[in-house]
């Protein structure tokens, strides 16, 4: 099991706006909305100092945008990465001369479904681009220092000639945050998602060590993160949508995630990607603070994190007392459910069973990935800390 030996901390000087300009150093930029023309003037100010679309995007070169379509929901929802920003980035690429493709892989909805509800379709449509499902898995091996020999990715992402990581930045209640080096997690082909679940069981850091290597493998040459609005709470399917009113723009898609974890209040030591990343060694030294290109970084207060997020890191010798008592259980809310079975079908453990339209969790087998509830159209299903958690966070734990 792949453990962090320290307690990683975040660097000293949280929220430090100041900071050298090196190659994989995060840019940031306020934006208040999605209005076109201002976007357009927005994301040109953004990848200046990375030497423009230009810099990464040659005359007839392929180029896959892939966008957070996580499921077949509208835009303002903020689910997905808001089809504003895919238009933009998407003109730019063609004015370099790039042959442009949008295409992601949803786990569970067909993707046609979900290219017209998330307003990729209508995109496709207008500026005459390709739309493609990310399938056909190719097995490949992973650049050295990470955690796998291999991974089994789409060859659509693989042999694209440069690839543009389009995140949306939201919560997530399994990995604290869903952001860049996550939105890479998408180039793994469907269903095969549950299997990586399955197979990195509860330990979230293993976890986070493969969507490092997922990232370190498609390597997107450039990652653009729509972080106008996103979400909080619990994301990244059913939290509350959040304005944040910002762009993030960096080469490599893990300090620009480091610098937007410190920004939402989130130290190091609580975010497994960061914990991942400290144990492999992959925190970037000296480290790229971030830059911002139009003022001060903003003070984003009270942002809400998971109910999942602040009891889950106890020490190692209490898993089995804080996975029956501590870490929160899925559940379904009668109520709402809607009898869909999207729940039982991405289970990693297929442990939901269903009888007469109540379903059952089998607790014992549960991982605690919260697929069930990313999934779930009707946020049906409730994450119920464990009673000891609710006294921890009843004294502010
Ligand atoms: S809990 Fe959600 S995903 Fe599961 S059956 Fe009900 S509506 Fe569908
Ligand atoms: S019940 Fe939900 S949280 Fe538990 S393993 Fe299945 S999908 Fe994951």
């Amino acid at each position: 099991m792949l453990r962090s030996t320290t307690n990683y901390a975040s660097p000293a000087g949280r929220k430090d706006v100041t900071g050298l300009a090196v190659s994989n150093a995060p840019y940031f930029i306020t934006c208040p909305d999605y209005a076109p023309a201002r976007l357009r003037e927005v994301l040109l100010q953004l990848l200046a100092p990375l030497g423009g679309i230009g810099a990464f995007v040659s005359p007839g070169q392929s180029v896959l945008l892939k966008p957070n379509l996580l499921s077949a929901s509208e835009p303002g929802r903020r689910i997905t990465t808001d089809p504003a920003v895919v238009r933009e980035v998407a003109i730019l690429v063609k004015e370099a001369g790039g042959k442009v493709m949008i295409g992601d892989s949803p786990a569970l909805d067909n993707f046609d479904k979900v290219a017209r509800r998330t307003g990729m379709w209508a995109i496709a449509q207008e500026l005459g681009i390709a739309l493609v499902e990310l399938n056909q898995p190719m097995r490949v091996p992973v650049p050295a220092g990470g955690r796998y020999q291999s991974l089994e990715i789409s060859r659509l992402a693989l042999e694209a000639d440069v690839v543009i990581n389009l995140p949306k930045l939201k919560t997530h209640s399994q990995m604290t945050l869903t952001l860049s080096v996550k939105n890479m997690f998408g180039t793994i082909v469907g269903m095969r998602k549950a299997e990586w679940h399955h197979m990195a069981g509860r330990d979230l850091i293993a976890f986070a060590a493969m969507l490092l290597d997922v990232a370190r493998t498609v390597k997107p040459a450039l990652t653009i993160i729509d972080g106008i609005w996103g979400m909080e709470g619990q994301g990244p399917s059913n939290g509350e949508a959040r304005h944040f009113g910002l762009l993030g723009a960096c080469r490599d898609p893990l300090p620009l995630d480091l610098s937007l974890a410190l920004l939402l209040g989130l130290d190091w030591d609580m975010f497994p990607l960061a914990q991942a990343a400290a144990a492999l060694n992959q925190i970037p030294e000296p480290w790229p603070k971030a830059v911002w290109l139009n003022g001060e970084a903003p003070i984003l207060e009270n942002v809400q994190l998971p109910v999942t997020t602040s009891v889950r890191f106890l020490p190692n010798f209490m898993e089995g007392l804080t996975r029956r008592y501590v870490v929160s259980r899925p559940a379904q809310d009668l109520a709402r459910c809607i009898v869909c079975v999207k729940c039982q079908e991405i289970c990693p453990e297929k442990c939901i069973s269903l009888n007469a339209n109540i379903l059952a969790f089998d607790y014992d087998r549960c991982i605690h990935c919260y697929c069930c509830h990313e999934v779930c159209p009707a946020n049906a299903i409730l994450l119920k800390p464990g009673w000891l958690a609710r006294i921890l966070n009843r004294l502010g734990r």
